[in-house]
């Protein structure tokens, strides 16, 4: 019996390994790549734009003919369950193999619900909610077709000029890292066993690899350079967050990395995403990227494309160099059928982990859709935390707002619907968002008057205007003099009670290719604030932005400044909540607001140099300092005021020295000493005193937001690891190295409330 028993054991090992010990998914595709011609392979690997396909049009669009001939991996940006259905038709009805395709889209924020810009939505520290925001996204791109969205994007940024930190989640590395895990579990679920099984989980795609967020001047697309330690330490943990965290695929950056283009760069791609890191799913490019390295000057279309598909790219969007040049490229040797089998099978396995060949209509479920898709419940979730990434910069007694008298709303951002989404919202209606004017008018109603006057343009330039409101996000530039709207405004501040401004940037001054050189709040908005300060009226400035702006007047000469980003499509409600303090603002800065332009980059974890300025000193011969403003920031990184007070307890240690793979604990008790409910972000950072290598002046290690009732304390713990302690030093080693270490904890990054242990 025993003996059989083995025979059977020893049958079964030998059959496994015959079959490598394959998986259902391998077996499945190794038959599939059986069939498949090269060019059917070198097909998958293709991701063009969809084109304009009209709901029952697909069959006579231009890239149906291509889906015929298996010529597509997958489209993006196409909006509709049935449309979609249509074109997925084709692919498994009319094409060779039947191979569905990927739909992908930019769900950066939301869907149709839309979410603060992801700057915004970073500030609200609560990672329920980055969670829910993009499960909630989800849930309604799936349903609508949708089973790839390219996010998140984790590019650490602390450049204010670049009009992308709009999309990221600020400067921080460690809550960069904490965001795209969140992001990641939203999209894909919680339990990285399970991730895409349900017809709800979409897969992610995590951007831009690598480095994007630091572009020489803050220019979009500009040339990045940055040392080995500072990627490892600081820009790279974000990506590999979202990767460690299950995400299915990984979009390559357009700039280059240590002078290759990232798209070619085969260090990158290979050897750290894949051989370091263990990423197994597959690498897109970013839109032109493969046909960019022509301009970057590393070779022809051909050249380049080989480039590309040795680096370990997989998908081509848009440029068209592996279908345009990977056959040939093949027949002259240049690649080897292995180069495009190993990208091929990873396409295949992100189907085949989506259940696309299983079903490839699971994710048009047009009923489900029309039922999901911004309704009420998603909704009232996307108010909630448009409500907690608010951050109040200052006040000074003005809020919150009394439902009662004359409320005077001014600004040219008061009455717009289609710039309350923010930048990046594909699937947004424009025409569904309410303005700030009947968000105010109506949580007043009955009770209060709202009067309005538009004040001012966006900008005097009309032409910078048309570049900062395209694609349908347009002001309605009035004709009227600025003399005349500012005049209209005055009228309606002498008749109100307090006034409410709402400048600022409109929501494509920042975003993709959206860089400013002055990132102050535009001429003619600022002589309108100036004005209405001026009548001695209290006024609050409700400030929309997507990235830090430089307001020194405004942070000296108006009592209350909220930031408010750009909250999403219920923004309008959620400015009227923390406004009528119904809501109490609790967000914090995740980004350093500089006091001018020539600070940049400013940002907290900076090193102190050898000659550092000394402590409340603005300048010192011979030190790092300026001649014309000092090194402080006008507000710091985790900065953001509450209707209440917080008060902090010194920082209790449980031990003063710790030994080499051993952790301690630092706690604080933190006790709400005001008169109303609030949330405070308690925010914990370490500092490495000394090292082989230089190390930054403190890092952000933990965080929690905690509620506290007025007069209610709680503790907050912090466990200090040994992998908290660690970095990565000049071999590019992680290693927790001996001596001193400095923990603070407090309310934001410029907290006094330190405590020292020893790490032996
Ligand atoms: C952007 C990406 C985006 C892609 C597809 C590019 O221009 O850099 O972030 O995902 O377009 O729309």
């Amino acid at each position: 019996m025993k003996r059989r028993l083995f025979f059977i054991a020893a049958f079964c090992v030998a059959l496994a390994s015959c079959s490598g010990g394959k998986s259902e998914m391998d077996k499945f595709i190794d038959d599939l790549m059986g069939k498949m011609t090269v060019e059917e392979k070198i097909g998958q690997l293709n991701l063009p734009v969809a084109g304009d396909i009209v709901t029952g049009q697909a069959k006579s669009s231009n890239v149906s003919e291509r889906i015929r001939k298996g010529e597509v991996g997958g489209l993006f940006n196409l909006k509709g369950a049935e449309k979609i259905r249509d074109v997925q038709r084709i692919a498994v009805e009319e094409s060779r193999l039947g191979i569905p395709i990927l739909f992908g889209m930019d769900v950066i924020h939301g869907y149709e619900t839309i979410f603060p810009i992801p700057l915004g939505l970073s500030c609200s520290w609560d990672m329920e909610a980055v969670e829910l925001s993009a499960r909630v996204a989800a849930e309604e791109a799936s349903a609508d077709g949708i089973c790839w969205t390219f996010s998140p994007m984790v590019d650490v940024s602390r450049d204010a000029r670049w009009g992308r930190a709009s999309e990221g989640s600020g400067e921080d590395t460690y809550l960069g890292c904490r965001i795209a895990e969140a992001m990641v579990r939203g999209y894909q679920g919680p339990d990285k066993e399970t991730q895409l099984t349900e017809d709800d989980q979409i897969m992610a795609c995590v951007k831009h690899f690598a480095l994007y967020g630091a572009p020489e001047a803050g220019r979009d697309y500009n040339t990045v350079d940055m040392s080995h330690i500072r990627m490892y330490n600081e820009y790279f943990p974000p990506y590999k967050a979202a990767v460690d965290a299950g995400a299915g695929s990984v979009m390559a950056s357009f700039n280059e990395v240590d002078g290759v283009p990232a798209t070619g760069n085969k260090w990158l791609m290979t050897e750290v995403l894949r051989n370091q890191w263990g990423f197994d799913g597959f690498v897109v490019t970013d839109y032109t990227g493969i046909w960019e390295m022509i301009d970057h000057g590393v070779g022809d279309f051909e050249t380049v494309s080989v480039k590309a598909l040795k680096a370990g790219i997989d998908m081509d969007m848009v440029s068209e160099g592996f279908v345009g040049h990977v056959k040939n490229a093949l027949d002259k040797g240049l690649v080897s059928m292995k180069d495009i089998d190993e990208a091929c099978r990873r396409i295949l396995e992100a189907k085949y982990r989506l259940g696309l060949f299983e079903d490839p209509y699971k994710f048009c479920r047009a009923e489900e859709a029309a039922k999901e898709v911004y309704c009420q419940e998603h909704r009232d979730i996307a108010r909630k935390i448009a409500s907690e990434s608010f951050v109040l910069l200052k006040n000074e007694g003005v809020l919150p707002l009394k439902k009662k008298g004359t409320i005077g709303l001014i600004g040219p951002l008061a009455d717009t619907k289609s710039n309350m989404p923010g930048t990046w919202s594909v699937a947004a209606r424009f025409d569904v968002p309410k303005t700030i004017r009947e968000g105010l008018t109506d949580a007043v109603a009955g009770k209060a008057d709202v009067l309005y006057a538009k004040g001012s343009n966006l900008v005097s330039d009309y032409d910078l205007e048309m570049r900062s409101t395209m694609f349908g996000r347009e002001l309605g530039r009035d004709n009227r003099t600025d003399a005349q709207l500012l005049n209209e405004a005055l009228a309606v501040a002498r008749r109100s009670d307090v006034i409410v401004a709402a400048l600022g940037e409109a929501s494509e001054m920042s975003g993709e290719s959206s860089c400013r050189t002055d990132i102050g709040i535009p001429d003619v908005q600022q002589k309108l604030l100036k004005a209405l300060v001026a009548t001695g009226k209290p006024v609050v400035l409700v400030l929309f932005n997507g990235r830090p702006l430089t307001l020194n007047w405004e942070a000296e000469n108006v009592p209350a400044i909220l930031d408010v980003w750009f909250g999403g499509s219920e923004t309008a409600d959620a400015v009227a909540d923390v406004l009528f303090g119904d809501v109490n603002p609790s967000g914090k800065l995740t980004m350093t607001f500089p006091k001018n332009v020539g600070q940049i980059p400013l940002y907290y974890a900076a090193k102190n140099t050898g000659r550092p300025l000394h402590e409340g000193r603005w300048f010192e011969k011979f030190r790092s300092n300026y001649l014309d403003v000092d090194n402080a920031p006008l507000y710091p990184f985790g900065y953001g005021l509450s209707y209440t007070t917080f008060e902090y307890s010194p920082i209790s240690i449980s031990a003063t020295e710790v030994a080499q793979g051993a952790s301690l604990t630092a706690e604080v008790t933190v006790t709400n000493t005001g008169k109303v409910a609030g949330k405070e972000v308690v925010q914990m950072y370490l500092q490495d005193v000394v090292g082989s290598t230089t190390r930054p002046l403190r890092e952000l290690k933990g965080f929690e937001k905690i509620a506290l009732e007025p007069g209610e304390s709680k503790t907050v713990t912090f466990e200090i690891t040994p992998e908290l302690m660690s970095h990565y030093n000049s071999d590019l080693e992680f290693v927790a190295e001996p001596g001193e270490f400095r923990v603070s904890i407090g309310a934001d990054s410029r907290t006094k409330n330190t405590a020292s242990f020893i790490l032996k």
